[in-house]
């Protein structure tokens, strides 16, 4: 599970595969930046 971080309104999106688009605003996935997750 990878985590996405909107530049546009900072809100994060957790998911397999690269989402479309941010849940909260609408950005587009170019605006979705990856955020690298520790292995618990
Ligand atoms: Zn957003």
């Amino acid at each position: 599970m990878a985590v996405y971080i909107c530049s546009q309104c900072g809100s994060t999106v957790e998911s397999r595969c690269k989402p479309g688009k941010c849940k909260s605003c609408g950005a587009v996935k170019d605006k979705l930046i990856k955020q690298e997750q520790p292995k618990k």
